[in-house]
């Protein structure tokens, strides 16, 4: 059984089909990419499977280990198991980096976690997650968190993005060792390189799932760019 599965999934804002009939499975310890054209709908998926608020499916079923978790809250979500680094980090205004690392438990190894995302534990363990963290920063803290904390499924939306490319592979290296410690992870890019260290990917194509397979099955599919905008109606890839 996967850990996780989309079953006929079907999002509209408005009249506008972001999500239609899209189906998708991942296995447990696997980490699956999850590839596409910018705007075709990567975060929102991602957004529905983690539970926020403003995201809940048209039509169709998330399972999560079996269970059906559509009408679950992100906080019922996240105590199942489910964690995300956003595309777009967030701010904890008041929040040490050592209280978010350990979610309140006394947990021995974040000075090895920050350390393993490339950042200094003695300047980082104490200082509050707010404005005064870059961006970057901030997605490293995400990471340090998913070795941490050891969620079952991780899903990171464009876990490279915003932090400097000198570091890759150093979070590439990372994005393994979250696997090592028995994380599942979905790993969205649409960065071919990234996408390399997964063993499985899928291509997100007006707004479905139109091909899952080896990450260099999934990539070259994806560089033959007949879809290059995605008008979420016709798909390049598809008519190809
Ligand atoms: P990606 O992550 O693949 O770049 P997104 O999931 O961010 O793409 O966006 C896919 C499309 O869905 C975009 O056209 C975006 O504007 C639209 N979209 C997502 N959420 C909303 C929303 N709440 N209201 C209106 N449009 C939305
Ligand atoms: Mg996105």
């Amino acid at each position: 059984m996967p850990l996780l599965q989309i079953r006929h999934a079907d999002f509209l804002v408005g009249q506008k089909k972001i999500l239609d009939d899209l189906n998708f499975a991942l296995e447990e310890g696997d980490v699956h990419a999850l590839i596409g054209t910018n705007g075709t709908g990567k975060s929102t998926l991602a957004r529905l499977i983690i539970g926020n608020e403003d995201y809940s499916l048209s039509s169709g079923q998330i399972l999560f280990d079996g269970q059906d978790i559509g009408q679950r809250s992100l906080y019922q979500r996240a105590q199942a198991g489910m964690t995300m680094v956003w595309q777009e980090p967030a701010l904890f205004e008041g929040i040490s980096v050592r209280d978010y690392l350990s979610l309140g438990h006394s947990l021995a190894n974040l000075s090895d976690c920050l350390a393993q995302v490339g950042l200094a534990p003695d300047d980082y363990l104490d200082r509050l997650l707010d404005k005064s963290m870059s961006g970057g920063e901030r997605k490293r803290i995400e990471l340090a968190a998913m070795l941490a904390l050891r969620p079952r499924l991780c899903i990171l939306d464009e876990p490279v993005a915003g932090i400097d490319l000198i570091s890759i592979d150093n979070i590439l290296r990372v994005i393994n060792r979250i696997k090592q410690n028995g994380s599942s992870i979905l790993l969205i890019t649409h960065q071919e390189d990234v996408a390399g260290i997964a063993d499985q990917a899928s291509l997100l194509c007006g707004g479905k799932i139109i091909l899952t397979g080896s990450p260099d099955r999934v990539v070259s599919q994806y560089k033959s760019r007949h879809c290059l905008i995605c008008n979420g109606q016709e798909c390049g890839y598809a008519a190809a």
